[in-house]
């Protein structure tokens, strides 16, 4: 079974604020850390939020201010 190449880095794109996903951080939040959706799982439950017409990223700090 093919894995994810982890980790992956992330960048809000409103302050810059960087983020990294690590194997294990998705190993204890999804039941799958190699499924293709365990990055999005993740970004979720850290509240991050992609935003769905220009696929850029936000923090919980910016997305608060936007809603
Ligand atoms: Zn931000």
């Amino acid at each position: 079974m093919p894995g994810l190449d982890y980790p992956f880095d992330f960048v809000c794109a409103g302050c810059d604020k960087e983020i990294t996903v690590e194997r294990n951080d998705a190993r204890d939040l999804t039941p799958n850390p190699d499924s293709v959706s365990a990055i999005e799982i993740v970004l979720e439950q850290w509240r991050w939020l992609q935003d769905d017409v220009d696929g850029r990223l936000f923090c919980p700090d910016c997305t608060d201010v936007e809603a």
